[in-house]
């Protein structure tokens, strides 16, 4: 199978242009055309020798998600299912004008990009998880999302959409970490999509090991931590990833994560109703968020069809609220923009693929 070119990073590909005897200015007219312009053929990149196109066309491959279905309108959250070169199916969601989610004061488009077909994660209120794994992203896969997005959702100013980006969308992005750290290069990159690091944010369910890893990289990331329970007991019940990274390995981690970046996390905190909202959480929650300078999102369940799981009423979400804010943790409630529109991760793609298996 040929790499794509998508993959590659701008070192990757001068060596190539090394070996190949071209001038410096060709790598960047093709990389102008990779990422500025996004084509999707060789042939639209007119100002590249005939011979040098056909030289790349049989070394690298060039693939572009298809569109299979799209949601929501420009105004309101926008979720893309897109059909990838094998057939498998991922979903991106863009988030327009929201209230600095993470972090910034406006957050003008952010976007949520998969890292994996399915998950392998199982949290149980998840619809990525309910039917397992199938694979992990390339990082032209991931790359290629907000390319997509930004051509069916042009014209913008400066050429560029996407403001934001999160990676939280189906999968567990620091389990597909190279992948992940390539395609983050090259979103990152002047020559690529130009999204600076601070305005790019990793989430995980809790993979200790690789906070640690991410904490070396030189990259200024956000961290976003699923935490959804703020004891051991709790956040067990809906996360299996606890039993092998518990509360105490997953607050060291982020800590040390904290400490070498000296950025605020962010705690993600679904609210389920009877089974995470009580009040016993808001101790121990604070005290994890005071000890990791962490701001805390809490996020009502959306819920997914055939798991038990709903949300609490809004006395019971703004009682919550309340008490962390008694307790002086910065803590946002978000309604989920796009609740009508299956928003929870991976709803779009599981309803879509039930519908082809009946078809
Ligand atoms: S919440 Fe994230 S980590 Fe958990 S099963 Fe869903 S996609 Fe995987």
């Amino acid at each position: 199978m040929m790499v794509d070119i998508r993959s590659q990073t701008q070192e990757d590909l001068q060596n190539q242009f090394i070996l190949w005897d071209q001038p410096v200015y060709r790598l960047a007219q093709l990389l102008q055309w990779l990422y500025a312009h996004r084509v999707e053929s060789w042939d639209q990149m007119s100002n590249l020798p005939k011979a040098l196109r056909v030289l790349l066309q049989q070394t690298y491959a060039m693939s572009f998600p298809v569109l299979a279905r799209k949601q929501g309108s420009r105004d309101t959250t926008e979720k893309f299912l897109w059909r990838l070169a094998d057939g498998a199916l991922i979903e991106s969601v863009l988030i327009p004008e929201s209230d600095g989610l993470f972090g910034e004061a406006s957050d003008r488009h952010t976007l949520c990009v998969s890292t994996q077909v399915g998950c392998a994660y199982g949290c149980k209120f998840c619809a990525s998880g309910l039917e397992g794994w199938k694979r992990n992203l390339q990082p032209d896969e991931i790359v290629n999302q907000v390319l997509a997005v930004e051509r069916c959702e042009g014209p913008y100013r400066d050429g560029r959409l996407i403001d934001n980006l999160v990676i939280m969308g189906m999968g567990e992005p620091l389990a597909n970490y190279d992948n992940l750290l390539k395609a983050l290069k090259i979103l990152n990159a002047p020559w690529g999509a130009k999204i600076g690091a601070r305005r790019i944010t990793v989430s995980t369910s809790g993979l200790a090991p690789q906070i640690r890893r991410l904490a070396e990289e030189p990259f200024q990331f956000r961290l976003a931590v699923s935490l959804h329970g703020a004891t051991d007991e709790t956040r067990g019940k809906i996360m299996p990833v606890n039993t092998k990274y518990p509360l105490d390995a997953l607050a060291a981690a982020c800590e040390y994560y904290q400490k070498k970046k000296g950025r605020m996390i962010t705690l993600e905190y679904i609210l389920i109703a009877g089974v995470n909202d009580g009040l016993d959480q808001i101790a121990p929650l604070a005290k994890l968020a005071r000890r990791l300078r962490a701001k805390v999102n809490l996020i009502p369940y959306n819920k997914v069809e055939g798991l038990p799981w709903s949300r609490p009423d809004e006395q019971a979400q703004n009682a919550f609220l309340a008490a962390l804010e008694k307790e002086n943790v910065a803590a946002t409630l978000r309604r989920e923009k796009g609740h009508d529109i299956e928003a929870a991760c991976g709803q779009l793609r599981l309803r879509t693929e039930q519908e082809l298996q009946l078809s």
